[in-house]
């Protein structure tokens, strides 16, 4: 059996002042910024404040058929009006094709990744975890998938969720780099641009806290740095539900951020009573940023408390 190797992580103690911290927020534009996104994106700002550290914003935009038109210049607009500006370029991953290209064929030259003719159904009979090809024929368009050893187990300190641990074969086995309708798995093109980035820190939401076994074993795979990860908290509407940008769950109101970012702000579960008679969103983004706790982020349950979906909630 693999041996577990613990992965780069951080304690709240090295969240105050991290040299070379880069952090950044990734949103996919499939819709208008929700909740639960700006609870990401100021998470993930607060964080590299009280850092000292650099916080870049990336748009995933690699999936055309989930994408809404306008959405990432929208969400730009969004974060610009909230006073959230980036401090380095803005990314978008429709324009990095040749980046994943590269990362795919040095994985296929090394025999680590390898093309995959199994169809969904057919790995439906393995609960859909591949470890070994099954298809009965051949597809014009195969899959290339990263070849994932047996017991390959992957453990790593969240600094806000603990200890995580994930055997990664039995539980997705060979996973997609890029799928067979063409398109990049976001598993490869995240990987391929927070090593590119120079990004240190990680901090998103808990729905992606499943994907990082994965993430640290493509990172080893290409032979690049593993960030540090932290996982918010996510916010769920009353039926436990996570919002959804694709479903215009909760767009956030661009026409009064103070009052969002208080609400993202108890999202983070921090100081209710923190005095933020702030004049601009700038103004509030320096008063949150003196304020901020990240302790009293640590071992927050991965559910924040349901919020309303309807735009009325104040
Ligand atoms: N693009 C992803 C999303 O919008 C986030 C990816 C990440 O932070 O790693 O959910």
């Amino acid at each position: 059996m693999t041996e577990p190797v613990s992965a780069s992580a951080i304690d709240s103690a090295d969240v105050v002042q991290a040299p070379g911290y880069r952090g950044r927020f990734a949103p996919s534009p499939t819709g208008h910024l929700h909740a639960g996104s700006l609870v990401a994106a100021l998470g993930s700002w607060l964080m590299a404040r009280a850092a000292g550290g650099e916080w870049w914003v990336r748009i995933e935009d690699l999936d055309p058929p989930r994408e809404v038109p306008g959405a990432a210049r929208h969400q730009l607009a969004t974060l610009t009006s909230f006073g959230l500006v980036p401090d380095g370029p803005i990314v978008f991953q429709s324009e990095r094709h040749g980046l994943y290209r590269r990362a795919l064929e040095r994985l296929l030259d090394e025999g680590k990744a390898f093309h995959c003719h199994c169809s969904r159904a057919e790995l439906a009979q393995c609960g859909g975890v591949h470890r070994r090809c099954i298809a009965r024929a051949r597809r014009r368009d195969p899959s290339v998938r990263l070849r994932v050893g047996d017991d390959a187990v992957v453990a790593f300190t969240d600094a806000l969720q603990g200890e995580q641990i994930q055997n990664v074969s039995t539980a997705v086995g060979d996973f997609v780099l890029r799928r067979a309708d063409g398109y990049w798995a976001y598993q490869l093109a995240v990987v391929v641009d927070d090593a590119d980035q120079g990004i240190t820190h990680v901090v998103r939401g808990c729905d992606l806290i499943d994907s990082t076994a994965r993430q640290i074993l493509l990172q080893r795979a290409l032979g690049v740095a593993t960030p540090a990860y932290a996982h918010l908290p996510l916010v769920t509407d009353h039926a436990g539900r996570k919002l959804s940008k694709s479903e215009g769950d909760g767009a956030v109101d661009a026409n009064n951020p103070c009052a969002a970012l208080a609400r993202a702000w108890r999202m983070l579960q921090q100081d209710q009573q923190a005095p933020f008679a702030a004049r601009s969103p700038a103004e509030w983004l320096q008063a949150a940023q003196r304020c901020f706790d990240v302790s009293r982020l640590t071992n927050v349950r991965k559910t924040a408390p349901p919020i309303a979906t309807n735009s009325s909630r104040s």
